[in-house]
């Protein structure tokens, strides 16, 4: 499947998220600030959901790795030493025309391939060359031919022929500055007054409070050898250009694993991580056909990495990365023990050797694998209204189709549904049914996330569980009161209905909705 096989546009996936509840702009009604978001009601159990599978994958069902919480603000020197404040930097570059502002390593330039002094076009990365071409056509009164010409990186263009390139938003040449470097820290200041001692950064990574507590943590859980620390929490890098809705934001969640290893066992660790994560997205729902291995080459890698795996997913907005698995050797550990002056060697009882390990790092976004997942449950159906095969409703349509309704539904993995149950009761005007199914919505409530529900006819209370993909609906009617103390199932995808004994309805639930 490729990224335009997309049920959904970007459109319509932002407006029921508003909708319904999951992503909000942060402080909308002052216009909001770019790169921030808030997560609703449903948005925030999405979240919970994603960290908890992940959460649970890592430290429960596993023995060998155990969990940190560290700081957000950790002393300025973790990350001198670590090399983000001499390094964590991204080219930017601004259009003194409009004010635009862009990273200048996620621009290309459209180039005639011989005439130095032609005009050459700055566009975003991914954009079409007919695209190009056009602007290209338009600015050169229609003698652009798509043979002659070249797309190039910026970075690849000496800044003497600047005077000769046209931004990507703009039709003037000329007006796009210099490439400058811009570290992604957020800056702050440690207590009352402002000056260079006080300085301290905002986190843009969770993985140095772990390499950091290394020796600690070691200490006190005796883990032998490869063992691992998790950590989930929330990052901030100052974006140039945040975009692609929540993809990329200035404020964001890591689930970040260093799993300590032997050295010399980094290519086979890493590969495990790799298919480790990939089995663990198949799980919460993104499916094979649409996950990507984007294994960097060696020229590509960081000095200190054997190996690096980006996993990608096919967003509408092309296929982009969810986490990166490294290999990093002892890089951090080493750059901590010579800068801290403290050892961070291991002590292998077995062989009686000192070392300090070699890590393989897999490290995930939570905000890009809800948006993923955001997209990939999102779709719209065609229900016949008497009987026969549901179609997929086609990508904008208004209207379905002469004898069919539209259905929205979410089929997020139940797993991480935001809701897990919906119980409803038939009619809301009969005490002893109503009194049935508010005993049995406490009742699921107490293990799992559920949604009591009685206003409406019971098809338009599907619907609504439809759209915020809550995958069964438990429905208590007057048998259930009156004869069997059975309850109407319903499936959120085959929309499909099973009768069962309240007292299997525990386990039931359990087999469909839990990690
Ligand atoms: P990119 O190349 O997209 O900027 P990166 O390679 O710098 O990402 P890492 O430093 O490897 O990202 O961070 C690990 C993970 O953290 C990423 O795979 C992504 O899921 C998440 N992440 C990084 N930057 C952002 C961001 N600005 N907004 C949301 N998530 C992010």
């Amino acid at each position: 499947m490729k990224a335009n096989d997309y049920h959904v546009t970007m459109d319509a996936l932002v407006s029921l998220c508003k909708r319904r509840g999951f992503i909000f702009q942060t402080s909308e009604i002052y216009g909001g600030i770019n790169g921030f978001w808030d997560y609703g009601p449903l948005g925030v159990e999405l979240k919970r959901n994603i960290k908890a599978c992940w959460w649970k994958s890592m430290t429960q069902l596993r023995e060998d790795i155990v969990g940190l919480d560290s700081a957000i603000i950790m002393h300025p020197r973790v990350w001198e030493a670590s090399g983000h404040v001499g390094n964590f930097k991204d080219p930017m570059l601004d259009c003194r025309e409009t004010k635009g502002r862009y990273r200048a390593d996620q621009i290309v330039v459209f180039k005639h391939k011989t005439d130095a002094d032609a005009l050459m076009f700055a566009f975003h990365e991914g954009t079409e060359p007919a695209a190009s071409l056009k602007k290209a056509k338009k600015l050169t009164n229609g003698s652009a031919l798509m043979d002659d010409y070249e797309t190039v990186a910026l970075l690849d263009i000496p800044l003497d022929r600047y005077s000769k390139l046209v931004g990507p938003d703009t039709n003037e040449p000329g007006t796009l500055t210099e490439p400058r470097a811009f570290n992604l820290m957020f800056k702050t200041y440690v207590g009352p007054v402002e000056e260079s001692s006080n300085v301290a950064y905002l986190r843009p990574e969770t993985a140095q409070g772990i390499f950091a507590q290394f020796s600690n943590v070691c200490s006190t859980i005796r883990n032998k050898v490869p063992f691992g620390i998790a950590q989930i929490g929330k990052a901030f890098r100052n974006e140039i250009n945040p975009r692609n809705y929540t993809f990329r934001s200035r404020e964001f969640e890591q689930m970040e694993l260093e799993y300590f290893i032997k050295p010399g066992t980094d290519a086979e660790q890493h590969e495990y991580w790799v298919t480790e994560r990939l089995k663990w997205y198949e799980k919460v729902g993104l499916p094979e056909g649409r996950m990507h291995r984007d294994i960097h080459s060696a020229e590509a890698l960081a000095h200190y990495a054997s190996a690096c795996t980006d996993i990608l997913y096919d967003f509408p907005f092309g296929t982009q990365e969810l986490e990166g698995i490294a290999a990093r050797g002892n890089f951090d550990l080493t750059q901590h023990q010579n800068a801290s002056g403290k050892s961070m060697e291991y002590f292998d009882e077995e062989t009686k050797e000192h070392f300090i390990p070699h890590v393989v790092e897999p490290s995930a976004g939570v905000d890009r694998i809800a948006l993923a997942l955001l997209c990939e449950a999102y779709r719209e159906e065609w229900i016949p209204k008497n009987g026969g095969e549901v179609l997929t409703a086609e990508v904008g349509a208004k209207r379905a189709p002469e004898g069919y309704e539209v259905r929205t539904v979410m089929r997020f993995a139940p797993c991480i549904a935001p809701y897990k149950v919906a119980v409803l009761p038939l009619v809301k005007n009969n005490e002893e049914l109503v009194a049935k199914a508010r005993g049995l919505f406490e009742r699921l409530s107490k293990r799992w996330k559920c949604f009591y529900d009685q206003n409406g006819a019971i098809g338009r209370r599907y619907r609504r569980q439809d759209e915020i993909g809550t995958p069964l609906c438990v429905t208590v009617d007057f048998e259930t009161i009156e004869k069997d103390n059975c309850v109407t199932v319903r499936d959120r995808d085959s929309m499909e209905q099973v009768r069962l004994s309240i007292d299997e309805l525990d386990s039931y639930i359990s087999n469909i909705v839990d990690f």
